[in-house]
C-alpha cells in the first residue's frame, strides 16, 4: 500500500484548516507550507453542504472571514473573494454584514483553489490514526490510514473535522431511508420524488430544524410538515452587543483560565446566543407561514411544543413516533412516512478522534491553551484539534469568529516546535509577529517540543 510523510497533515477541509492552511502561507510560505498537506474526504470544498440551503444567511459578520481579524491586509480575505469574482459593489449596495451561506462555502472554495504552497486532496477519508514511537517511548509521529488504504505519516497534525451528527437512540432503529439528519437535508432530499404527500415530522427547535420546516414545504410540495419540539416554543437567539463580545478571539484566555464553574456558567448564559435561538428572520417567517396556513384554513402545518419523542418504530409502511407530553406525562402516536432529524451534533469528541485517544492511551481528551493535544511523556510529535474545545476555549470555539486568531496561534505554535526540534530548518522557525493593527493574541512559547 502506497504511503508518503509531509511534515504537517490537516485533515478536513472546512474553514478551520483553511484558515490554518492561508496562515501557514503567510507566514511560513517557504518551508512548513510547502510541507503541509490538507486531506478532505469530499470531492470539493463546500461549507456544511447538506443545510447550504439557497436563502440562508450567516450569523456571523463578513468580516470574522478566515484571515481579516488575523491579517487584515491577506488576498485571501472575503472582500478580495468578492472583487475577484466581481460581485463587490453589490455586496456593499446589500448593506448587509451577513453574507448568503452559498456565497461563503463558494469564498472557501476560492480560498482552497487559491492556496499556492499548501497542498489539499481530496477524496482522501482519514479511517484512524496512530501515534509512532521511538525505541525510547517518545511521541515522534503520526501514521494517519485512509480509506483508500494509503497512510500518511507527519510528525504534526492538526484535526479539523468538525462534529459527528447527533442521531438520539430513540430513532437508531428506523431504516435509514425513513430518516435524513440535517448533515445530509439537501442530498437525500432531492433524491425523493416530489409529488408524494409525505407526512414529515421535523425533530428539534433550533436553527437547523427550523431551517428544515421552512425548506421541506417547498423542497417536496405535496407534505405536511409538523415541527416537535421539547422547548416552550421557538425563540430567536440572543444577540446582545455586550455578551457577543464572548465570541472576540481575546474572550479566549478569560474562559482558558476561569474556574470550573465559571465556564460552566458562562456556557449555559451563552447557550441561547447560539445553540436553542433562530435568527429573528427565520422566525418570523415561519409564524407568517403557519398563520397563513391557519387563515386559509389549509391545515397542513403543526407546531408540537414541550413534548419529547420517547421512541420510534417503523410499522407496514409507516413510522410511528410516540410522544410524550411534558406537561401531564400523556403518550400519543405520531405516524409519518419520514423524519428530518434537526438534533445538531454529538458533544463528545467524535470517534476519530477518541480512536486515536484510546490508540495514545488516553483517558480523557483535552488540549491546551495553543489547542494542542495533552499527551504524557517525552513527544516531538503534537496534534492539534479545532473546533472541539468549547469546553475549555469557549462558546465560539466551533465558529468563523475563532478560525483566523487560532490558525495564527497554531501556526505559531508549530513554528516554534520546530524552531525547538530542528534549529536550522530555516527563518520560519521563530513565532511571527503579528500586522500592527490586528489583536494579539496570546502565544506561549513551548517550554519543550512536545
Ligand atoms: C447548518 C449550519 C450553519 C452554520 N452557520 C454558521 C454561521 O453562520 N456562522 C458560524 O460562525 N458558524 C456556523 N456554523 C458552525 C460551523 O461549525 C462552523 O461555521 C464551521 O463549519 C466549523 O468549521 P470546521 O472546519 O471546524 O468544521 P466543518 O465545517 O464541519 O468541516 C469539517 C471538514 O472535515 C471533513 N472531514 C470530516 N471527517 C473527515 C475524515 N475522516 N477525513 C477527511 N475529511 C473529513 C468534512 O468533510 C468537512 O469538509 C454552522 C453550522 C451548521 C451545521
Amino acid at each position: 500500500m502506497k504511503h508518503r510523510d509531509v511534515e504537517l497533515l490537516a485533515i478536513g477541509a472546512g474553514p478551520a484548516n483553511l484558515a490554518l492552511a492561508v496562515a501557514l502561507e503567510e507566514l511560513a510560505p517557504a518551508g512548513l507550507a510547502a510541507g503541509s498537506l490538507v486531506i478532505e474526504q469530499a470531492d470539493t470544498v463546500a461549507w456544511q453542504p447538506g443545510m447550504l440551503l439557497p436563502e440562508a444567511q450567516s450569523q456571523v459578520s463578513f468580516l470574522k472571514d478566515l484571515v481579516t481579524l488575523r491579517n487584515p491586509r491577506s488576498r485571501f480575505s472575503f472582500v478580495n473573494y468578492l472583487h475577484s469574482v466581481g460581485r463587490l459593489s453589490e455586496f456593499i449596495n446589500m448593506g448587509s454584514l451577513w453574507p448568503y451561506r452559498i456565497e461563503i462555502s463558494d469564498y472557501f472554495k476560492w480560498v482552497a483553489d487559491s492556496l499556492t504552497r499548501v497542498r489539499l486532496e481530496y477524496a482522501r477519508r482519514c479511517t484512524a490514526i496512530e501515534p509512532l514511537r521511538d525505541a525510547d517511548g517518545t511521541l515522534t509521529g503520526w501514521l494517519t490510514r485512509l480509506a483508500d488504504g494509503s497512510t500518511i505519516g507527519s510528525r504534526h497534525l492538526v484535526m479539523g473535522i468538525g462534529r459527528d451528527a447527533y442521531v438520539p437512540e430513540e430513532f437508531a432503529n428506523l431504516p435509514a431511508r425513513r430518516v435524513i439528519h440535517s448533515t445530509k437535508y439537501i442530498q437525500r432530499i432531492a433524491e425523493l420524488p416530489k409529488a408524494v404527500p409525505y407526512r414529515v415530522v421535523v425533530v428539534g427547535g433550533a436553527q437547523s430544524a427550523a431551517e428544515m420546516f421552512d425548506a421541506v414545504q417547498s423542497d417536496l410540495p405535496g407534505c405536511q410538515p409538523t415541527m416537535v419540539m421539547r422547548s416552550i416554543g421557538l425563540k430567536t437567539y440572543e444577540n446582545s452587543k455586550f455578551t457577543n463580545e464572548l465570541y472576540f478571539p481575546k474572550a479566549v484566555d478569560g474562559f482558558f483560565d476561569a474556574r470550573p464553574e465559571a465556564r460552566e456558567q458562562i456556557l449555559k448564559e451563552m447557550h441561547i446566543t447560539n445553540y436553542s435561538g433562530l435568527n429573528p428572520a427565520t422566525l418570523e417567517k415561519l409564524y407568517n407561514s403557519l398563520y397563513l396556513d391557519r387563515l386559509t384554513g389549509k391545515g397542513r402545518l403543526r407546531v408540537v411544543t414541550m413534548h419529547d419523542v420517547t421512541s420510534a418504530r417503523e410499522d407496514s409502511d409507516e413510522v410511528v413516533l410516540e410522544l410524550t407530553d411534558r406537561r401531564t406525562g400523556e403518550v400519543e402516536e405520531l405516524r409519518c412516512d419520514l423524519v428530518l432529524l434537526g438534533t445538531g451534533f454529538v458533544r463528545a469528541m467524535p470517534a476519530l478522534v477518541r480512536g486515536m485517544a484510546d490508540a495514545l492511551g488516553l483517558e480523557r481528551v483535552t488540549v491546551n491553551r495553543t489547542y494542542k493535544l495533552d499527551i504524557p511523556g517525552p513527544a516531538t510529535a503534537g496534534c492539534y484539534l479545532q473546533g472541539l474545545n468549547e469546553a475549555t476555549h469557549g462558546i465560539a470555539d466551533s465558529l468563523l469568529s475563532m478560525q483566523a486568531v487560532r490558525a495564527w496561534e497554531i501556526t505559531n505554535d508549530v513554528l516554534a516546535a520546530r524552531a525547538a526540534g530542528r534549529p536550522e530548518a530555516s527563518g520560519e522557525g521563530v513565532p511571527v509577529e503579528p500586522a500592527d493593527d490586528a489583536p494579539v493574541p496570546a502565544v506561549p512559547v513551548p517550554v519543550s517540543a512536545n
